[in-house]
Order: structure tokens, then C-alpha cells, then sequence
């Protein structure tokens, strides 16, 4: 009784200091001892309320841009502070000496995303760069909180997704792409509806997280296959006519131990669409890919991202000069397709009007990039792209990222519905 005294008289008193940090107040801890966490040199001052860090992750295995930790010990109503440098890591070109830190500006979202339940991700006000700085402020009203770049997507989340996917529809498959080096699952979901053989179905591959850090790309895939799944007639039509694989997360062992993984070493995800792949996702996704691709039925690939900081561009394409027809009409009206439902979110999501050229200028190992391996490699009718979904924006939440994978969605059954639809082989030859 006496203690519960104590502390209801060192409560009163400290509430009594007006402007100053409650004396009964816990001391802030941090914790990242949890699937994707990432963070590193962090200075909690208990004074201020204020926690300093810069993000974790090991270079050798991706850009050091990725953090996620969780804040514990704090008060009711109050407001914490982080402050945010760039990594000091240095970063290396995959074969390249050692060269310079990662411009800082790649870990720096103009609003960071928090979440007291694990599940449900918020945007904090806008940051405010101070010299090499980035602070941002919350009062997340828990005793707990989750702090991040962008809202988290880890490999268990895509094990959950696939998994309810499949037990919410007959038409879904939780499955596996492969396990990685790393000895995790990949987890896939496999969706078809109806009757029809796989020769009378278009292929669709959907594929996110070649790069660990872009963590918005797997929230456009989840969009993407939950649209898929819906009650919507355009939906069913797709499931019918359509064989649809969709990946979350490629690069599981990066995304679980929160490394950057674009330019990791030996080889970039998306850089290792070679004849002999480094990585298990890429030779088990090649594989895949190479068999539609032997069916004829490789019909539209798309490899999700996220871009630069304020790269407003949402496909990367190829150069024409570098494809013949039908693939570039087909392409271009599949982008077309895509952009005009895209679009009727913007102003939500703004975005430019034109597709990145990118071919033998963009990146020395331009042929062994997904989508451009796909082009080079794949039926006359393939369409093959990269969507980079802006990140640094007001609407780049869960909500946002999932409107996109929905359009995308749409526009390809939208884009299908205008190509012939397969026979069987046997009614070809009838
Ligand atoms: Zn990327």
C-alpha cells in the first residue's frame, strides 16, 4: 500500500512539472529481434524522449535503406521522437571496389509508418529534415509501437495471406515457389477456376520483392490476387480464362532478416535472370516462366518494385528497338489498359504518363533482368513489365499500394478479354 502511495505521489508530482517529461514515465527500449527488423547505432534519450538510429543491414546483402523496430515503454499521450541518419555502410557494386555510403534519402520517407498492432499501418506526419536528420513525431496512444520505412511485409505475412486466400476460395492454391537458400518457404498462390486445360488458359505471372527493401510491391501483389479472388464478374472471367501464379516475396532470406537485397552480393535478384541463376527463387521462377513460355502461353509477366524516391514512373519497358511485333503493340495497349484504371486514383497516386525506356544504357546486365529476360526470351505475344509503385507519398499505405494491384488486376482481364481465347489443341485440330 505504501509503494502504490509512493508511486501515485511520484505520478502526481511529475504531472505537475508541466513541459517536462513525467518522472513515472518508463524508459523508452527498443527491440528488433523479430522477422524483418532492421536498425542499428540507436541512442535513446530518456530526456527528450527521443530515439536516434540509422538503418540496419549488412551491405554485402542489399542496400542498407531498410528499417523497422519496435518502441516500447511509453506513456500515455505521449509524443516520441525518432530521429533518422542515413547508414554509414558502404556500398558496393556487386564486383566493384568499395565505394561511398548510400545517399540517405533512400531511407528517409517524407512520412514514416507505424503500427501498435502489428497489422494496421499508419503514415506520421510529414518528417522534417534537420542537416543530416530526418525526425519524425508520433503519439501512437500505446505502450508499444512499430516503426518502419514502409508498411512491412515479411515472409510469415505471406505465408498467412496465401493461406487464408486458399481457404476463403476453391479457386486459390497456398503453395510454394521453392525454398531458398536460406532454407525458408516461398510462399505462392496458384489461382484457376473452372473446367478449362491449362493449353485453353493464358499464363499470368505476378512477382514482387526481387528487392527485399521495397516492401509496397508485395502489399501491390497482395492487392492484385485479392481483387482476383473477389465477387466481381471480371474477376470469375479471369479465373476462367486464366492460370495466374502469384509470388509476394522473391527474396524471402533478405526480407526476413531485413536486408536492402538490391545489389546484394554475389547477384541482384533482378539481375540474375542468367542461363545459370544464383538464387533458388530465380532458377525455380525461370523454370516456371520457361514452361508457359513452352506452352505459348507466357501471355503477361509483371515484375513489381518500388522506384526512387520521387521517380513518379510506374512502368519500365524495354526499348521497341530491341522487340519486334506483336509484342510492342501488345505491350503498349496492355499499359494503356493499365494507366487508365491506374489512374482514376490519381490525384491519390500521381504518376507519369509514359513508360522508362531502359535497354543496354540502364544497367550492364540488362538482359538478365526479369521482365527484359521475358521479352528476350519469350513468345512473339508476351507482355513483359516492371511496375515501380511510388512510395514516397501520401497515399503510399497499404490502402493505396492494394488500389494498384486491384487496377492491375482489372486491366489485365480487361487487356485478356481482347486476345483471342485459347483452344484446346484438340479443338484446333478438329
Ligand atoms: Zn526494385
Amino acid at each position: 500500500m505504501q509503494r502504490l502511495l509512493i508511486v501515485v505521489t511520484l505520478l502526481a508530482t511529475g504531472l505537475a512539472l508541466e513541459g517536462r517529461v513525467c518522472i513515472a514515465a518508463d524508459p523508452l527500449t527498443v527491440t528488433s529481434d523479430f522477422e524483418g527488423a532492421s536498425v542499428r547505432e540507436v541512442e535513446i534519450d530518456d530526456a527528450t524522449r527521443s530515439i536516434s538510429f540509422i538503418p540496419g543491414g549488412d551491405p554485402v546483402r542489399g542496400w542498407p535503406c531498410w528499417w523497422y523496430f519496435r518502441v516500447n515503454g511509453i506513456a500515455p499521450g505521449e509524443t516520441i521522437t525518432l530521429r533518422l541518419r542515413g547508414s554509414t555502410a558502404t556500398v558496393t557494386k556487386p564486383g566493384a571496389p568499395p565505394q561511398k555510403p548510400l545517399a540517405s534519402v533512400w531511407s528517409m520517407p517524407a512520412q514514416a509508418t507505424f503500427s501498435t498492432d502489428g497489422k494496421t499501418w499508419r503514415h506520421t506526419e510529414k518528417g522534417q529534415r534537420q542537416d543530416e536528420w530526418m525526425i519524425y513525431k508520433l503519439k501512437p496512444e500505446s505502450a508499444s509501437v512499430f516503426v518502419a520505412w514502409g508498411p512491412p511485409y515479411t515472409p510469415s505475412t505471406a505465408a498467412k495471406f496465401v493461406r487464408e486466400m486458399s481457404e476463403k476460395s476453391p479457386h486459390a492454391k497456398a503453395t510454394e515457389l521453392c525454398r531458398s537458400r536460406g532454407d525458408r518457404a516461398v510462399p505462392m498462390l496458384h489461382v484457376q477456376q473452372g473446367e478449362r486445360t491449362k493449353e485453353q488458359r493464358f499464363g499470368v505471372w505476378v512477382q514482387a520483392r526481387q528487392h527485399a527493401w521495397e516492401s509496397g510491391s508485395s502489399w501491390v501483389a497482395q492487392g492484385f490476387a485479392e481483387w482476383l479472388l473477389s465477387d466481381d464478374a471480371d474477376a470469375a472471367w479471369l479465373r476462367q480464362h486464366a492460370e495466374i501464379f502469384i509470388v509476394p516475396i522473391m527474396d524471402v532470406d533478405n526480407t526476413a532478416s531485413g536486408n536492402g537485397g538490391k545489389d546484394a552480393q554475389p547477384q541482384d535478384h533482378n539481375r540474375d535472370w542468367s542461363p545459370q541463376p544464383h538464387w533458388n527463387e530465380i532458377i525455380a521462377a525461370q523454370r516456371m516462366v520457361g514452361g508457359l513460355i513452352e506452352e505459348g502461353r507466357m501471355d503477361v509477366f509483371l515484375d513489381l518494385h518500388n522506384p526512387a524516391p520521387d521517380d513518379p514512373t510506374f512502368f519500365y519497358v524495354l526499348s521497341p528497338e530491341l522487340l519486334k511485333e506483336p509484342m510492342i503493340g501488345l505491350r503498349d495497349r496492355f499499359i494503356q489498359l493499365a494507366y487508365s484504371r491506374i489512374s482514376k486514383i490519381k490525384p491519390l497516386i500521381p504518376m507519369s504518363n509514359k513508360p522508362k525506356v531502359t535497354g543496354a544504357n540502364y544497367h550492364p546486365l540488362w538482359r538478365q533482368i526479369s521482365a527484359n529476360w521475358v521479352s528476350l526470351n519469350g513468345n512473339p505475344h508476351t507482355v513483359s513489365l516492371t511496375l515501380e509503385t511510388i512510395w514516397n507519398y501520401q497515399n503510399s499505405t497499404t490502402e493505396g499500394y492494394r488500389a494498384v494491384g486491384s487496377n492491375l488486376a482489372a486491366a489485365v482481364r480487361e487487356y485478356l478479354a481482347e486476345r483471342p481465347v485459347r483452344q484446346s489443341r484438340m479443338a484446333l485440330l478438329d
